[in-house]
């Protein structure tokens, strides 16, 4: 499927392209069986741009547009979504929250870092006693003269083995959403504490953490925001766009690896593409792809022109995760028993795409979040 794109964009999607299938194609089922990747590729992904995508040029970026950035996270999640992953949280989450809200101390601190891949930002909401009503979190800081103490948990931290700095999300004032402020947290800073969740389904080349905050001391000028939970649910509207182009990305590589494999493969004498039902399990997956992009390039659009994109950004999210399932489950179909074994990419394709849909906001939440905004009646409560 191909839109009017621009000259940039083309030559940003073929140097993506290239890059995918020379630094990323080749390493992502070792990756995935040793749950890391190279970490040499950060700075790499730095070099070309990648990491600067929507940044200013000043602090380090390579400036472009939405589109660009859906164009970039598709190839790269075509290769490994768990790359894809780590772009999504370091540029998108944290980087893209610091330029928007920092000040210019704080950019000229961490944004050159990020952009360049030699620093990484992880992403630190969800604790173990919230995860969907995020707004409940129990996480403190408290104000000093010197600063903020903070102490609690957070859990399955994209990155936070591996991050320089966490975007920390704590509770400053009253319960509820309005009472919780952002905070940009060195890590190496007394007291917080990072340990890495092995055993993960899909996503295994990315670092998840557990984070420890005991009696975390940091200057006044770690604040962030004071409206953490509003900073937060808009990085997440951008973090949902991602998340879909990701998808888009891994379902595009898993019919791409089906189709080759149908026509391969010989049954009762002819390629089993040449079966109705495999190509109806091929037909629906090419649906259910372009589909999804459709609907994250719209997000991308409006997102371009300063339109308002939420109840999009949902709509994609979730159209766009649950279609990466199902492509990647029908690509596993079309293997037959091979798709079983991680010889081949189709199942980890799958094992990917499944947290797609519990992440930044689990199907069922973009649901309600787009059923509140068709309504303006509000579910959650
Ligand atoms: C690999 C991985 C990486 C992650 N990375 C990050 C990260 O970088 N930073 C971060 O902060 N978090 C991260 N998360 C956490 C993720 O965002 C949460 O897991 C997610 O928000 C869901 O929260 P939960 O797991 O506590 O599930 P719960 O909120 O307990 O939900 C359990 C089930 O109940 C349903 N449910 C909950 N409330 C409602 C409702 N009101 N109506 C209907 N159904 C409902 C959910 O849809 C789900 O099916 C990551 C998670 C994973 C697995």
């Amino acid at each position: 499927m191909d839109l009017t794109l621009s000259d940039e964009h083309r030559q940003l999607r073929e140097l993506a392209r290239r890059f995918t299938d020379e630094r990323i194609v080749p390493h992502a089922a070792r990756w995935d069986r040793e749950e890391a990747i190279d970490r040499d590729l950060v700075p790499a992904l730095g070099e070309v741009g990648f990491l600067g995508l929507g940044i200013d040029e000043k602090h380090g970026g390579s400036g472009g547009d939405n589109l660009a950035y859906c164009l970039v996270l598709e190839e790269v999640a075509r290769g490994d979504s768990a790359v894809r992953g780590i772009i999504s949280v370091s540029l998108g989450l944290v980087a893209k929250s610091i330029a928007k809200h920092g000040t210019e101390e704080q950019k000229q601190r961490w944004l050159p870092g990020l952009t360049a891949g030699t620093e990484i930002g992880c992403f630190a909401l969800t604790e173990p006693g919230t995860g969907s009503d995020a707004g409940s979190l129990t996480t403190k800081a408290t104000r000093t003269d010197n600063g903020w103490v903070l102490n609690g948990r957070k859990v399955f931290i994209t990155n936070g083995t591996w991050a320089d700095v966490a975007l920390v999300f704590a509770r400053t004032g009253g319960p509820g959403p309005k009472g919780i402020s952002a905070f940009l947290i060195p890590t190496d800073t007394h007291g917080f504490t990072a340990t890495e969740i092995k055993g993960k389904l899909g996503m295994r080349g990315q670092a998840t953490a557990e984070i420890t905050l005991d009696d975390v001391e940091v200057p006044h000028d770690a604040l962030l925001s004071e409206e953490g939970f509003k900073l937060a649910m808009g990085a997440l509207d951008k973090g949902r766009m991602s998340v879909a182009a990701g998808c888009v990305g891994a379902a595009r590589g898993a019919l791409e690896a089906a189709l080759g494999y149908a026509k391969e493969r010989e049954q009762f004498g002819k390629p089993i593409a040449g079966f109705q039902l495999v190509q109806e399990l091929l037909a629906d997956m090419a649906v259910e792809t372009d589909a999804a992009r459709l609907l994250t390039w719209r997000v991308a659009d409006l997102a371009d022109r300063n339109l308002p994109f939420s109840t999009e950004a949902s709509m994609a999210k979730l159209y766009a995760s649950e279609a990466a399932v199902k492509v990647a489950n029908n690509a596993v179909q079309v293997f037959g028993g091979y798709g079983y074994i991680d010889e081949y990419p189709v199942g980890k394709y799958l094992r990917d795409a499944r947290v797609t849909t519990l992440y930044e906001g689990t199907s069922q939440i973009q649901k309600l979040l787009i059923g509140r905004a068709l309504t303006g009646i509000n579910a959650f409560v």
